[in-house]
């Protein structure tokens, strides 16, 4: 084809000018679009049309064509990078996915803090200067047993400042099997080396006894620390020091003995093997720290909870400063604090998505199974399966949470096309797939979701076999 001199059957020539296409309805709507990018847009669908022509490629297409294209595209490009999905992948704390969702009440907190003054910084009864973190420290101590608590960005902030008021340029004894790495690259030993704090590494992977920490004592030593092992762990002849011993120890040593719990578990939960906060500061380590984000179901955040004096050196830390969590932060915490001291804890999503029972899973599986089955037609198999949820974030790996998956395995193209239309759709819908098809998992769906899972999968399964 004699590029650059279009003969006289060059469909290229039939296309539509810009105008044709910015008066189209699909682009002509978009009113509030301010018109160079609409033409800009129309002229980018053009310039592709014209490509694809070129490349011998289909029959010119008309004005409408474009400017829907154009419009799909005004569209994508509007739209904010970061924003809701759907989580089908049954992982309830996907990091990945923003972890906790929100209980309403926190989401109402948040929005309110977020729209008008607040009293952050200011002690209403003495008209003056008041302290941040006083908003939530009371609650934290209730539902802890804490002394004090000290709230900061996150908890890989928490242990950092921990580490850096209690420890800098002193020796902190911790155990090998608890030098793990945990998701997203936070590791104890480096986190432990940027805080200033000398790691002083005792045991063997598997087994750490106190004979282990007490001969790793010296005039150097700052404390003892142990950290949840996260996503890991150690089976078979395993030792560990419990954290009552590791207090004891430290204590009788004029030492502290603290503790990274990863997960913050405020209530017990059924079938979660994780330890519950309380307990732990009730067994004598003198700090405890732990996410926000994570069991406890709130923002992210990170608590430093503990003995008074050690509490105060990490709140008087001058790098506390650049740690400090932001007034919706703040204003969500108290607010899902709140629902744990008021015996409401059920009402936190994370917890009541964890405690959903395999029997009301089986009846939300077959139900949005049988509604699949009627909208799919021949283009999919949709079945239903047996399997395991996880609560993720780091915390309990082994607790199996029993599920039951919805398996929709289509015709014409393969399961990973299928769950990355589903990726790539408006709301984007996120699951994995297993077994050559893409598996929903109920568990994590919210209230409304199930209906966006069938409508995202109609309108996937619809499109044609090609293409993304
Ligand atoms: C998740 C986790 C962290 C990091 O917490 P963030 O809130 O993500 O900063 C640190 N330690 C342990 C043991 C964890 O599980």
């Amino acid at each position: 084809m004699g590029d650059g001199i279009p003969g006289a059957a060059d469909p290229r020539r039939s296309l539509p000018a810009v105008h044709r296409v910015l008066a189209a309805p699909a682009l002509a709507r978009l009113a509030d679009v301010p018109p160079a990018m609409r033409r800009e847009a129309a002229a980018a669908a053009l310039a592709r049309a014209r490509r694809r022509l070129t490349a011998g490629e289909g029959p010119a297409p008309g004005p409408d064509e474009l400017a829907a294209a154009a419009a799909a595209d005004l569209e994508g490009r509007r739209r904010p990078s970061l924003r809701r999905v759907v989580n089908a992948t049954g992982v309830v704390l996907h990091t990945n996915l923003g972890r906790a969702v929100l209980a309403p009440q926190a989401v109402a907190a948040a929005a309110e803090a977020a729209s008008a003054y607040t009293n952050l910084e200011f002690d209403l009864g003495a008209g003056e200067r008041g302290s941040r973190s006083a908003h939530v420290e009371e609650l934290l101590c209730q539902l802890t047993g804490a002394e004090a608590a000290y709230v900061v960005n996150n908890n890989a902030g928490a242990v950092f400042l921990f580490l850096r008021a209690m420890a800098q340029g002193r020796e902190v004894v911790v155990s090998r099997g608890e030098l793990v790495e945990i998701g997203g690259s936070f590791r104890v030993p480096d986190v432990m080396a940027e805080s200033g704090a000398r790691l002083v590494e005792v045991g063997t992977t598997n087994r750490t006894h106190r004979a282990d920490y007490e001969r790793a004592l010296g005039p150097e030593t700052a404390g003892l620390f142990k950290a949840h092992p996260s996503n890991f762990r150690v089976r078979g002849f395993t030792a560990e020091v419990s954290p009552a011993e590791l207090a004891s120890l430290a204590h009788t040593h004029g030492l502290w003995a603290a503790m990274d719990l990863g997960s913050g578990l405020l209530v017990p939960a059924a079938g979660l093997d994780e330890p519950v906060v309380a307990d732990l500061v009730a067994s004598g380590l003198d700090a405890v720290m732990f996410s926000g984000d994570k069991l406890l179901g709130g923002p992210q955040c990170g608590v430093v909870a503990g003995r008074r004096e050690v509490v105060e050196r990490v709140r008087r830390h001058p790098l506390a400063r650049a740690l400090r969590v932001d007034k919706m932060t703040l204003a969500a915490l108290a607010a899902t604090l709140a629902l744990y001291r008021d015996g409401r804890a059920s009402e936190v999503p994370t917890l009541a998505m964890l405690s959903l029972g395999e029997r009301e899973l089986a009846r939300r599986a077959l139900a949005l199974a049988r509604a699949l089955r009627r909208d799919l037609g021949g283009r999919a198999e949709v079945g239903v399966a047996r399997h395991t949820s996880r609560a993720g974030g780091g915390s309990a790996p082994d607790a199996p949470l029993p599920t039951a998956l919805v398996t929709v395995r289509p015709l014409a193209f393969s399961a990973h096309r299928l769950a990355r239309r589903l990726r790539l759709g408006e709301p984007p819908v996120v699951a994995r797939v297993w077994e050559d098809a893409v598996v929903v998992d109920p568990r994590t769906l919210l209230p409304g979701e199930a209906r966006i899972v069938r409508e995202r999968l109609r309108s996937a399964l619809a499109e044609e076999g090609e293409g993304t």
